[in-house]
């Protein structure tokens, strides 16, 4: 198939430069758009045929259920059973990164569930992604953009090396301004559960529904006989080719002078050894691939970097990458469940 590619002008009015892939949407098609979280790969939710495609496009095993795009927030009701719960969420948070599991209602196929009977639900704050939602009159079941198992797509670039010729449409609306994923939470007997950490922290989350559970596979390994709540956590992902170790900020007073005498002598072995850490430690590394996340205190601008540099590993020819990542707080924790999936909870003790 031919991919057509629709570059926006968001200085322009979006809905002309949309109706062409809306319509690509309502027929049954694929579309890949950007969120401000990393790029979708939509389809019409209320189609199970288009659904399936998109499993298809992305070799994505049919049991990882998809997330499935509103314009507004209140668009939930037609699709699942809400709360007061998914309410105030709403309010704080959407549009924005966080996506909302709940019990589904018919209207919904299983395809776009994998089966099971809750389904996700997410508001994304792109202006481009909402009009496209708005245009095409269904909501849009959406993975991210990428080949199964790669990092998600920050950029319309990475969209089109994994989907080109797979797709019906690629528009590009520049980067991501968030690069990770969002934060999944789900709504069960009143109780919260995150199951994805994101842009919307634990903090946030926290400061409107009170104390919420973290789920162990935010931090954690699951064993193999141990079945996770989002089918999504069992899969490998994110892995570049190159092995990677990761090493965790102990927040003793020497860490970044330790961690820089480590890394350096790792390279002094080995030339083809990457890294990938803040400004305050990439200063002081030798090698020749190095990669420099931004400084220490800006977890924004890590997260915004992290998925492009997995993806620019992959065109070098390092053998090993030694990742550093810091505390938990904000978008802190996502950085770092990325990053330990990346490595495959390769953590290393220096
Ligand atoms: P992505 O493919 O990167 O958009 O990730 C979507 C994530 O949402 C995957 O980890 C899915 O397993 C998860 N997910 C979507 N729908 C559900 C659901 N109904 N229950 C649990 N997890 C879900
Ligand atoms: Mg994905």
């Amino acid at each position: 198939m031919t991919t057509r590619f629709v570059e926006i002008d968001k200085n322009r009015e979006l809905e002309p430069q949309l109706v062409e892939a809306a319509d690509v949407i309502k027929n049954g098609g694929l579309v890949a758009f950007p969120t401000e979280t990393v790029y979708g790969l939509g389809a019409s939710a209320l189609d199970p045929d288009a659904s399936k495609r998109i499993y298809l496009a992305k070799g994505r095993p049919s049991d990882n259920p998809l997330i499935i795009h509103i314009s507004k927030s209140e668009e939930a009701e037609k699709y699942c059973f809400t709360s007061d719960l998914y309410y105030k969420l709403a309010e704080k948070f959407m549009p924005g990164p966080i996506t909302v599991i709940m019990k589904k209602k018919d209207i919904v196929p299983s395809t776009v569930t994998g089966g099971l009977d809750t389904v996700a639900v997410r508001c994304p704050s792109d202006k481009v992604a909402r009009e496209l939602i708005r245009l095409s009159g269904v909501p849009i079941a959406a993975p991210s953009a990428n080949t199964s198992g790669k990092p998600s797509p920050t950029c319309a670039q990475h969209v089109r090396d994994d989907l080109d010729g797979k797709v019906d449409v690629i528009i590009d609306g520049g980067e991501c301004v968030i690069g990770l994923e969002s934060t999944i939470v789900k709504i069960c007997d009143g109780n919260v559960s995150l199951l994805r950490p994101g842009g919307i922290s634990v903090e946030m989350l926290e400061s409107v529904c009170g104390k919420i559970n973290i789920d162990k596979a935010v931090r954690e390994k699951l064993p193999d006989n141990v079945k996770p709540q989002a089918p999504g956590m069992k899969y490998r992902h994110y892995a570049p080719e190159a092995k990677v170790y990761l090493i965790v900020d102990d927040n003793s007073s020497d860490f970044e002078n330790r961690a820089v005498k480590f890394i350096n002598s790792k390279i002094e072995q080995n030339p083809k050894t990457g890294a990938m850490c803040c400004s305050e430690i990439c200063r002081c590394l030798n090698g020749e691939y190095i990669k420099d996340l931004g400084s220490k205190n800006d977890k924004a601008e890590h997260a915004k970097k992290l998925f492009a540099f997995l993806r620019e590993f992959d065109e070098t020819d390092v053998t090993e990458i030694y990742a550093v990542t810091e505390d938990e707080s904000g978008i802190g924790l996502a950085v770092k469940n990325r990053m330990l999936k990346a490595s495959g909870y390769n953590i290393i003790e220096i």
